[in-house]
């Protein structure tokens, strides 16, 4: 069943984000651990900080990895060796936080026209993310970034064939960095769609505005998921006062999840 996330970011908003989603049956989800300032200076500290205080917290959890110039597969050994210490650590929280799911940027370079790029970036991030599934126990949920089309997705997906490498479709990246239309990406990866990210914007930035604050259909977008049967999880990437208009939103046009829960929204936050 589709679960709603409310956003984590900085450790000093955590008791008061805790606290609404204890009250509101709400999942969260941290993004805490993507800065490198963090990462490098008191990251246990704030690890057992969230630890002990989620003692009594029953929602789920998610986490962002981290993304802040990464790249798999570049050809840069130092390079490469940086990215695979950083997705390890990121992976490493996820399993002490015990988390749903982890969410890593696609990071493929849709300006590179390089001819063998796209085969040599599918072939090279399957191996890897083959190889880290099986040493840690995490669903990883690959974000749409400044991806001009599902086809890397659906692609590195296919490719891995993994009940643990799946998608994170987010809808605000794509009104900005995408020609194609939401509702042929929700066609093309369909059931690999574990958990959107939501937020709107007007098609230029990616402002990450509260739900009906942009141009993006959101009807359109619940009309997709409905269409294909989908169930995934919903992050409200955004504040906590945006996130409750958002939510406020969701519940007056009917737009999932808070449409086809309607019996029990309360009690999955909508
Ligand atoms: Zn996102």
């Amino acid at each position: 069943m589709s679960k709603v996330f409310i956003e984590v970011v900085n450790p000093k908003g955590f008791d008061v984000r805790l606290e609404y989603a204890k009250e509101h049956r709400h999942n969260l989800a941290f993004k805490t651990f993507v800065d490198p300032h963090i990462l490098d200076t008191n990251l246990q500290e704030v690890l057992e900080n969230y630890q002990q205080k989620l003692h009594e917290f029953r929602g789920a959890i998610s986490v962002h990895g981290a993304f802040n110039d990464l790249a798999i597969c570049s050809i840069d050994k130092k390079i490469r060796e940086v990215t695979r210490q950083r997705i390890f650590q990121s992976l490493e929280i996820a399993r002490e936080l015990k988390a749903k799911h982890i969410v890593f940027h696609s990071k493929f370079d849709w300006l590179r026209r390089i001819e063998g790029y796209k085969l040599n970036w599918i072939e090279e991030n399957a191996i890897f993310w083959s190889q880290t599934l099986q040493k840690y126990p995490s669903t990883v949920v690959l974000e749409n970034t400044n991806d001009q089309t599902p086809e890397m997705l659906r692609a590195l997906v296919d490719e891995v064939n993994s009940s643990r490498l799946k998608v994170c479709l987010d809808v605000g990246h794509m009104n900005v960095y995408s020609k194609v239309p939401l509702k042929e990406w929700i066609a093309v990866l369909g059931q690999d769609i574990r958990l959107i990210h939501t937020h709107d914007n007007n098609g230029d930035f990616d402002g990450h505005l509260a739900p009906g604050k942009g141009a993006i259909n959101w009807q359109e977008f619940s009309d997709s998921i409905a269409k294909y049967q989908l169930d995934p999880d919903i992050q409200f990437e955004m504040g906590l006062e945006q996130t409750i208009q958002a939510l406020q939103y969701f519940r007056e046009e009917s737009i999932y999840p808070c449409n086809t829960f309607a019996s029990n929204s309360k009690k999955e936050g909508c």
